[in-house]
């Protein structure tokens, strides 16, 4: 019997099998931000204890970073702290760090892939919930917490409980308007936002096949939000094209060595899944979350649900969420009215995301009720999208180009809603608050929906959108 990836990886990477039953796991990789590492390297000092690994760790600044005015000290004093604590720390146990104003610069789920640290095989930790990114590349990337920065700073390992592997093919063609968001979408809305716990998703199918690794980021990115620990895809001529050449990729010979290593770790055609799960892929369409979580959701064409056609075990959380949206049971959620529309985040922030969303505003105008945001996931992403001219494309449509940052991803910089507004986001999180008003409502959908959103000034399919833009581009 054949071995899945994580299997592999794992099996690779174990120090020894601890009395409680987990594994004591080597991390290949330990990427750093300001908001989980202030008390993990107070902990340090504390022990008087080193970074075990300094060039196995790096880091950015992403969370807290203003993505307009960048200049020190920055007017929120929390930010500040955390910015000062993190250079300082960096400092003083030799962790590069990329700050604000660096071309590296960028939310570190970004900047991982796109510098070449990110690799087939390895074992990846950071201190953030959407790690599980970097298993696009056939990684196994853990989010973990504060207390687990520490351990990995310290020791460079990380306990760890064992995980069943759930295999979901997605099978057959995505139709044109349809993008790896609505996959990761529709899967979450299919196995439930717990449905992946104890599980790590391994995705594949042809339709998984042909995506590129921005779009598999994209999947990858919110395995999370499906319960799973960690998601990945099993590494291919896909992976290994965009590896080549990157700032910390294997050059020369070390490349066909590595290439030759990484496909053997990808899973083998016999290997076992404990669960296995198919998606037809032609049968999807764009999808937007209604509710309170990226569970509650459907496709662009449907009606929110009434509580009165769900389970009975289900129906206060949907009353609720319904209440809290301003939604009447039953509504359509085309037609829904947008204040904000926000293009970042490390689920959909890359080149290829702000190129689709620029092919529909070009030569277009905002809703004149709508503010709209796109925020580079990096200042690598930023620059590639200026030598193209899309900043010029937003900005005359009405957009607001920013600095690289997780901006409103999250309300822990300036970029926050304000009242009930609602926001279509390409963003990965729609919990009450998240996007730093406590009233303020998220509608999630891929960034090309957001960028129709925005026209438009409330939630439209953007496959009409898309071919109204093709009519137009064709006169
Ligand atoms: S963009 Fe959002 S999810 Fe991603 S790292 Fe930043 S805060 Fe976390």
């Amino acid at each position: 019997m054949g071995k899945t990836l994580l299997r592999k990886v794992w099996d690779a990477h174990t120090v020894r099998r601890l009395p409680t039953g987990q594994t004591q796991l080597f991390i290949g990789l330990h990427l750093v931000h300001e908001v989980t590492s202030p008390q993990a390297f107070d902990a340090l000092r504390a022990g008087g204890w080193r970074v075990r690994f300094p060039g196995r760790t790096f880091a950015t600044v992403d969370h807290i970073a203003p993505t307009r005015d960048t200049a020190r000290p920055f007017a929120d004093v929390l930010a500040e702290e955390m910015m000062a604590a993190l250079e300082r720390n960096c400092r003083d146990f030799g962790v590069p760090l990329w700050p604000l104003g660096d071309p590296r610069q960028g939310i570190v789920h970004v900047i991982g892939p796109e510098l070449g640290l990110t690799q087939p095989g390895m074992t990846i930790a950071c201190g953030d919930s959407h790690t599980s990114t970097h298993g696009a590349f056939g990684a196994v990337a853990f989010g973990i917490g504060t207390s687990q920065v520490r351990d990995v700073l310290a020791s460079q390992c990380l306990a760890l409980e064992p995980l069943k592997v759930r295999r979901i093919d997605v099978e057959g063609e995505l139709a044109p308007g349809v993008y790896a968001k609505d996959v990761i979408l529709a899967i979450i809305q299919r196995l439930g936002v717990k449905g992946g716990v104890g599980y790590a998703y391994e995705y594949g199918g042809s339709a998984i096949d042909r995506l590129s690794m921005d779009e598999r980021m994209t999947i990858c990115n919110m395995s999370i939000e499906g319960g799973a620990r960690v998601g990945y895809v099993n590494p291919d001529d896909t992976t290994f094209a965009y590896l080549h050449g990157r700032e910390f990729a294997p050059r020369g010979d070390a490349f066909a060595r590595a290439t030759a290593w990484w496909k053997s770790m990808g899973s083998d055609a016999d290997a076992a899944y404990d669960h296995r799960v198919t998606l037809d892929a032609a049968s999807l369409e764009p999808i937007v979350t209604w509710g309170l979580h990226p569970g509650q959701s459907i496709g662009v064409s449907a009606r929110v649900p009434s509580p009165a056609d769900v389970p009975a075990d289900e129906r206060p959380a949907v009353t609720d969420a319904l209440e809290f949206m301003g939604f009447a049971p039953g509504a359509p959620i085309a037609g829904t009215r947008i204040d904000v529309a926000f293009i970042g985040s490390c689920t959909n922030s890359r080149l290829s995301d702000l190129r689709e969303a620029a092919r529909l505003v070009r030569g277009q105008r905002l809703a004149p009720h709508v503010t709209g945001l796109v925020v580079p996931g990096s200042r690598a992403v930023s620059a590639a999208a200026e030598r193209e001219g899309l900043d010029e494309v937003f900005r005359a449509a009405g957009f607001e180009w920013r600095g690289a940052g997780c901006s409103m991803c999250l309300g822990m910089n300036p970029d926050k809603l304000e009242g009930r507004q609602v926001c279509a986001s390409s963003s990965n999180r729609n919990f009450r608050g998240r996007q730093g008003s406590p009233t303020g409502r998220t509608l999630l959908m891929s960034p090309a929906m957001v960028a129709a959103a925005a026209l438009a000034g409330e939630v439209v399919d953007v496959r009409r959108a898309r071919a109204r833009a093709e009519r137009a581009g064709a006169q």
